[in-house]
């Protein structure tokens, strides 16, 4: 599957939860179709919205695990208070996440397929003049997509290092909401038509933080570096789960700014990888700066970006024990 087809198949059901007078309502189960939104819907004039992204995988063993579920959930929740959204209880979002695989568990794809889930939490009252008042009902639901690969996992990808433009705003780097992939949408065109590139790392002012929907890392033998949490970029959880693995195989783990003039430097000697739910760990291979391309090691994917992903996929397919309880079973 490429990236283009990634997430356009849609399961026949979803669960919606309906958020007025205060509270959300009893979650229902019903066939996915048209919202039947007010044209004067909140999130359509002031981009009242955020989402999660989050995956199930079908074991060898038949069974269907959801990765990481309340760390997404938590995430979701920090999300809608930064956009001044109703804030989904955690149980009650991460109930909608697992009645919605229940429902279409057939559809849950065998490996190196999955099951992506998207949970979305949008403003929905009726006003055109709540530009400056949140809006005060709501509504989340959660919708499944079976997919592929988001990247074919043997190709290195060329990432173009944008130094000018931002992808966030300092107060929603850490939130999945979209005006992030709005603003970020022509940068990566351009890269994409001028370089070839698969992805644009921003790194604003020299500082690295991360592409439109991936982290960033750096490989340099048993050592792994990657920007600090702050508020400019989102936590994610992939990020979370690799430096978690890599510790325990023995990594030193590095969180600290990388710069610009670092990360060429060091490219020749090193690896880099993307981490993220749809991107798993990508192998970077090359990098272009003002025009020059420069070769990641040798421009494939690393032994080590491999390795990590591989243990990565385990523990989500229940091959590896999970120690650390990121799976639940449904
Ligand atoms: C979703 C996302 C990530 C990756 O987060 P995961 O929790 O690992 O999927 C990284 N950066 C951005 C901008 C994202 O939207």
């Amino acid at each position: 599957m490429t990236a283009t087809s990634f997430g356009s198949i849609i399961c026949p059901t979803m669960a919606v939860s309906l958020f007025d007078g205060g509270r959300f309502s009893a979650v229902a189960l019903q066939p996915v179709a048209p919202l039947g939104l007010h044209p004067a819907a909140h999130v359509l004039h002031y981009g009242s919205a955020c989402f999660e992204g989050l995956k199930a995988h079908r074991g060898r063993d038949g069974v269907v695990r959801v990765f990481r579920l309340d760390r997404h959930a938590q995430r979701m929740a920090g999300s809608a208070e930064l956009l001044c959204l109703p804030v989904p209880p955690v149980d009650l979002l991460t109930a909608m996440v697992r009645d919605v695989v229940a429902a279409n568990r057939d559809a849950v794809p065998e490996p190196p397929g999955a099951l992506y889930l998207r949970p979305v939490l949008i403003g929905t009252e009726q006003n055109i003049g709540a530009a400056a008042h949140p809006s005060s009902t709501a509504m989340l639901y959660v919708i499944a997509s079976p997919v592929g690969d988001y990247f074919d996992s043997s190709r290195s990808l060329t990432v173009a290092i944008e130094t000018e433009l931002p992808r966030t705003t300092p107060q929603f780097g850490q939130v999945k909401t979209g005006a992030n992939y709005a603003m970020a949408l022509g940068i990566t065109r351009r890269a994409r038509a001028e370089h070839g590139a698969d992805q644009v790392l921003f790194a604003p002012g020299g500082d690295v933080q991360e592409t439109g929907a991936s982290n960033f890392m750096l490989i340099d033998g048993e050592l792994i570096v990657t920007k600090a949490l702050d508020r400019s970029f989102l936590h994610g959880v992939t990020r979370d789960s690799i430096l978690t693995i890599a510790r325990e195989s023995g990594y030193q783990i590095e969180e600290r700014d990388l710069s610009v003039s670092e990360i060429i430097e060091r490219a020749p000697d090193v690896e880099m990888a993307l981490s993220g739910t749809a991107a798993v760990l990508a192998p970077v291979g090359r990098l272009v700066h003002q025009g020059r391309t420069i070769t990641v090691g040798d421009g494939s994917a690393g032994v080590r970006t491999t390795k990590l992903r591989e243990s990565l996929l385990a523990v989500q397919r229940g091959e590896a024990p999970d120690r650390w309880g990121w799976t639940t079973a449904v």
